[in-house]
């Protein structure tokens, strides 16, 4: 049986694409005779979006939308799209009819396939050259960082079982992070070829900045869904190395300056004309902070963590009536 959906949609600036992206969706909707809720979220836009979007509602009873007070970012948009959708089925779409709605059905079908999150692979794109290519370098970054192995980590088009968005939390820029989100709390993810068309009204709202911002992300990502947990296991392992390896010279430097002033036979030696004192000093000081870092971070860790986040349920058992 199809699950009910929820489409949601991201919106800034795009006044001139929603009528005809929710013609679109409506056919797809009628052809296939899908339940669904289509909500759109206007991310703080200055053109006529929101008037747009009040229209299509009033014409259509399964729009449903929400308006920011101003641009928050797409990760904003998408979480609170995510908070107001209602159905099994959660599928996100850019509002710049460059994803096609006519994917919509072969998403659905991923998903009952078994897959929790289902990824578009925008395989033949159609944006100019100085997008792809970064992309391509980014994606393979992703993918190698992260064992999360996807063409397009960063395709608006994704549809997830509901069960996924409850856990993941969007911030910031982590929305092209989703599926990597989702895959380290043991979720599945599978990616599908998608047509893709290029944009039509406005412009990107997107430059190259993204993809510096988009690698900072990208190491907080590893961090947290590596070391989220334990962040003194990387933090003090480095810090341990590099103090041990300070204190094992300045130890070494000590005994050769200890015994060349009392073993008969070694000429005396002094030690500030050596600049191996300097460099282990340096380790021995930046062991000591890393270190003290981590357990910044593990206090922090200790009275903040929310136990239920630290775990991921498949499925229960349970048949004792509650108490
Ligand atoms: N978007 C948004 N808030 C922002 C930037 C973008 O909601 O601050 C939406 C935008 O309206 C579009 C989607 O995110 O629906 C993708 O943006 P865009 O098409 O500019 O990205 P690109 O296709 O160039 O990667
Ligand atoms: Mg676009």
């Amino acid at each position: 049986m199809i699950q009910p959906l929820s489409i949601v949609i991201p919106v800034f600036n795009e006044a001139p694409s929603l009528r005809q992206l929710h013609a679109e969706i409506a056919e797809v909707l009628a052809q296939h005779d899908y339940t669904a809720e289509i909500i759109f979220v206007d991310d703080g836009s200055r053109d006529e979006s929101w008037t747009v979007i009040r229209e299509l509602a009033a014409q259509d009873r399964r729009v449903r939308a929400v308006r920011f007070r101003r641009n928050f970012g797409k990760a904003a948009a998408l979480s609170a799209g995510f908070a107001m959708a209602r159905n099994a089925r959660v599928l996100t779409m850019d509002a710049d009819l460059q994803d096609d709605p006519r994917e919509m059905p072969n998403f659905l079908a991923k998903v009952e396939e078994g897959f929790d999150v289902v990824s578009g692979w925008k395989k033949i794109r159609h944006d100019p050259w100085h997008k792809v290519l970064p992309s391509r370098v980014f994606n393979w970054m992703v993918s190698s960082m992260t064992g999360v192995r996807l063409h397009d980590h960063n395709c608006g088009m994704k549809c997830y079982r509901r069960e996924v968005l409850g856990e993941v939390i969007l911030y910031g820029e982590l929305h092209r992070f989703v599926p990597v989100l989702a895959a380290a709390r043991g979720f599945t993810v599978g990616e599908l070829v998608i047509h893709h068309r290029p944009r039509r009204f406005g412009k990107s709202k997107y430059g190259f900045s993204r993809f510096v911002k988009g690698f900072l992300d990208l190491l907080t990502v590893r961090f947290l869904t590596g070391f989220g947990q334990r962040p003194q296991h990387v933090l003090g392992t480095v810090g341990l190395i590099s103090f041990g390896l300070g204190a094992l010279i300045l130890t070494y430097l000590a005994a050769l300056w200890t015994c060349s002033r009392t073993l008969p036979g070694w000429t005396p030696i002094t030690l500030h004309d050596r600049p191996l004192v300097i460099y282990a000093t340096g380790l021995l000081l930046l062991g000591g902070q890393l270190m003290s870092m981590g357990f910044l971070a593990e206090l922090f860790l200790a009275y903040h963590v929310r136990p239920e986040r630290t775990y991921s349920v498949a499925e229960r058992i349970d048949a004792q009536p509650p108490a």
